[in-house]
């Protein structure tokens, strides 16, 4: 059954709920294959299995030379022990001699230990080093300076777990395997639409009333931030068939986020679009800014049903509705379970009001003073305000049953943007 959309009649719900209701109505996307390099910041689809041991072979950690540490068993400067030198190796050789009793081979770091040897002694641990021979004055342990085949990598074990965000350091795993590339989690492709009779696209050149969207490419960088890959669509006008028109382009996407007209104004019809073509979830939550922030989903020709994110207009609400909603949409998506960000507790430096219940997201600066966090707003917390977006490195959240947090309430700042 359709929900009913009558003005004045919205069901608030907390913003909990609405989370969860969102990401139940999204799933983990399927797999693509990357290029190793390629797969960074993507999800590892499947256990990668290794099939070399890393290192391959036993080999030298120093340069210096290979012996048989029987041969130089209670060597000191007071009884020097002299080997006969039978080689050299360096690495990428395998040696095809074998170390004898009293003898050794000069041996480079990363190349393979020969047959007989047991130790490496650093050249600098030797006494006296001739072309044919060596004065060794020091014991050397067996495995001494040996780094053993698979002590990094053990061949049938796991390398890399299904569930992973790929890293830099998880490229050079692979890539020490030879690989050339591997199944990871699709990156969903969102879709990001501006209604709004007022707006201008960038470039056009900006008419008497009109404004530039800055949410577009607001969100379309948000998007990117939260890993997935944006399509922005333009602008629709606030009619049906302007809706319409902009929205089929988006018939490929895995989610599409608009932005303006769910609110109660005249010419606020998403929420209405949105539900002739499909369902709206919800189109209310108890928080501030972005209350008014539809959720539903949309049919379309090809019969998939794609979850729509309607984002309030005021450009605040519209990134703080994404980064509540979009974010950990996109997160699950990717296959990424804990969308949670960095959370500071900080010392409140100016006051926050809430005189409805809602849950605030006021925009804060935090700074470490000493050991200690603290946090100011930046300034008035009107949802137009997005400069006060571009200040903030946190949101700080003020819960829906505190009507007042006073200076020097230690307070919850989840870090939107936090370089440390
Ligand atoms: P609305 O939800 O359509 O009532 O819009 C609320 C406010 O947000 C209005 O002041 C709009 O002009 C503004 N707004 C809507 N869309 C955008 C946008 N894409 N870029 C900048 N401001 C916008
Ligand atoms: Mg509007």
């Amino acid at each position: 059954m359709k929900l009913a959309i009558k003005h004045g009649h919205e069901q608030l719900i907390d913003v909990d709920t609405a989370i969860t209701r969102v990401l139940s109505s999204v799933d983990e996307l399927g797999f693509e294959i990357k290029t190793t390099l390629q797969a960074l910041n993507h999800v590892c689809f499947e256990d990668v299995i290794a099939t070399l041991n890393i290192p391959p072979t036993d080999n030298s950690s120093m340069d210096g030379y290979a012996v048989k540490s029987e041969d130089v068993k209670g060597a000191s400067s007071d009884r020097p022990i002299d080997l006969s030198v039978i080689g050299t190796i360096s690495a990428g050789q395998i040696p095809d001699f074998e170390v004898v009793q009293n003898s050794a081979a000069k041996i480079m770091t990363g190349a393979s230990i020969p047959k007989g040897a047991d130790a490496v002694i650093p050249f600098e641990d030797i006494q006296n080093i001739e072309k044919e021979s060596i004065r060794v004055v020091e014991m050397v342990k067996k495995r001494n300076n040996i780094r053993d085949s698979g002590e990094d990598v053990k061949k049938g074990n796991v390398l890399i777990k299904k569930g992973k965000l790929i890293s830099a350091a998880d490229i050079g795993v692979m890539a020490s395997q030879g690989l050339v590339d591997i199944k990871v989690v699709k990156k969903p492709v969102v879709a990001i639409l501006a209604t709004g009779n007022e707006l201008m696209g960038p470039g056009e050149v900006l008419e008497n009333g009109k404004i530039y969207d800055s949410n577009s490419p607001a969100i379309a960088a948000a998007v990117i931030e939260a890993g997935a890959v944006p399509k922005v669509l333009g602008i629709a006008k606030d009619t049906h068939d302007s809706l319409k028109e902009k929205i089929e382009l988006a018939s490929s996407c895995d989610l599409i986020v608009t932005s303006a007209g769910v609110s109660k104004g005249d010419y606020d019809i998403v929420k209405d679009f949105i539900n002739n073509i499909g369902e709206i979830q919800f189109w209310s939550v108890k928080m501030r800014p972005a209350k008014p922030i539809a959720f539903g989903c949309i049919d379309t020709n090809n019969r998939k049903k794609i979850p729509i994110i309607g984002l309030p207009g005021n450009p605040v609400s519209a990134m703080v509705a994404f980064e509540k909603f979009g974010r950990p949409a996109i997160f699950k998506m990717r296959g990424i379970h804990d969308y949670s960000r960095f959370v500071i507790k900080a010392i409140l430096q100016d006051a926050i009001d809430n005189y409805d219940g809602r849950r605030v997201y006021a925009r804060g600066i935090v700074k470490k003073i000493e050991n200690e966090y603290h946090v100011s707003l930046t300034g008035s917390q009107q949802s137009n305000l997005l400069t006060s977006m571009s200040k903030a490195n946190g949101l700080v959240v003020c819960p829906e049953d505190v009507s007042r947090l006073e200076i020097g309430a230690i307070v919850r700042v989840e870090m939107i943007n936090w370089t440390g």
